[in-house]
């Protein structure tokens, strides 16, 4: 089998890329382990908007494949919450935290302003996906190898027997499976060293929707105390919604013990802040995100025929928008040749 652009993973950087080729009528084939298209829904989702609003991924994204999904913006600062005192303006987080990097990554959601979907990142995905025809899609498809001769990226082995060849490769699949995929055909040493010396860290993730709409800040809204770091927000569209998000390291995630703890300390800083959400929510979601990495490393160069998308894109940085401009930046390098 063969096909000229070969997308692998199925997330919103994947998505985005097969949405932008349909529209310039590329030949083209995206590949997906799961069933379902989109990557995990991660709940709190917002993306910072920047100095020059129409120059954001998110905007541009819309506007350039006519997508019908709302933008909300939210202008209120970050607040912080303090036990004794309530909410305060927000101000960053404590330099001499040795868990430098998470907070680097918590400090992203907090700029302000913000872009949000309102009526939820599935409405994006459901817009991208009425683009994208079915039969250029193979979901139940996992990537199980590359294909190197020569140094050359020629084809990529699916579900360990079915290969297809491609002139080009966009790399949108999870950062963790580089090493394992791209090995040293594709990674310099200098690379490989850096990335098992990266930090790894599990997102916890609560969810939860109530019938009552008197919680009305829109705000991000951040809890600090000596070594525990939360974030959440309000959708003030959809005041029954409320996510909330907490990093801990990868280790101590696979431990039943410590993702409990971290959950239980969650559920009590939200519950001093707003005493009556827990009691009236009428359900509530928890995620344990697997594993990421913190991804401020060095890829190799993108093309000619191998590209990274999404989180291990140019920005450095695992956010959305991000992934959206590295599929943006990687179409409209690539259809003016092929
Ligand atoms: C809890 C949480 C909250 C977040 N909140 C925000 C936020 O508020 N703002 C923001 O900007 N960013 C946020 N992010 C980050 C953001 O979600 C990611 O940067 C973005 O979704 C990455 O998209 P992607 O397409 O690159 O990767 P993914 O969504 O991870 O997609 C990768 C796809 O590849 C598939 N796949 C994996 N392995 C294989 C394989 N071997 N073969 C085939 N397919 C495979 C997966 O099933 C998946 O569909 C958050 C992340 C988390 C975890």
């Amino acid at each position: 089998m063969k096909t000229d652009f070969l997308i692998l993973g199925g997330g919103l950087s994947g998505l985005i890329s097969a949405a932008y080729l349909e529209r310039a009528n590329k030949n083209y084939i995206l590949i997906e382990a799961q069933d379902e298209l989109g990557g995990t829904d991660y709940g709190l989702k917002c993306v910072p908007a920047h100095s020059d609003i129409l120059e954001n991924p998110l905007i541009k994204l819309k506007r350039d494949l006519n997508l019908n999904f709302n933008i909300q913006t939210l202008l209120n600062p970050p607040l912080i919450f303090q036990n004794k005192t309530g909410f305060s303006d927000f101000t960053g987080f404590a330099v001499n935290n040795k868990n430098r990097a998470l907070l680097d990554e918590l400090s992203y959601y907090t700029q302000s302003p913000r872009l949000l979907v309102s009526n939820g990142w599935k409405t994006l995905n459901d817009e991208l996906l009425k683009i994208i025809p079915t039969q250029k899609i193979k979901t139940k498809s996992v990537v199980t190898s590359l294909n190197f001769n020569h140094g050359k990226l020629e084809s990529v082995t699916i579900n360990g027997e079915t290969q297809i060849q491609a002139n080009t490769f966009a790399y949108a699949l999870p950062l963790t499976s580089a090493k394992a995929l791209l090995g040293k055909e594709a990674l310099s040493a200098k690379f490989l060293q850096k990335f098992d010396r990266m930090q790894k860290f599990t997102v916890l993730s609560v969810d939860f929707a109530s019938k009552k709409s008197h919680f009305t800040k829109d705000n991000l809204l951040v809890f600090n105390d000596e070594d525990f770091f939360m974030i959440g927000q309000f959708n003030s569209e959809n005041s029954e919604l409320s996510s909330w998000l907490s990093l801990i390291d990868s280790e101590l995630a696979q431990d039943e013990e410590a993702v409990s703890k971290t959950l239980k300390t969650m559920k009590k800083h939200i519950k001093k802040a707003f005493p009556n959400l827990i009691e009236e929510a009428s359900w509530e979601r928890i995620l344990v995100v697997p594993e990421s990495h913190h991804s401020f490393i060095d890829l190799p160069q993108s093309g000619p025929e191998l590209w990274f998308l999404g989180s291990n894109c140019i920005e450095g940085s695992q956010n959305i928008a991000a992934s959206i401009k590295s599929s943006q930046n990687f179409v409209a390098k690539l259809t003016h040749c092929n």
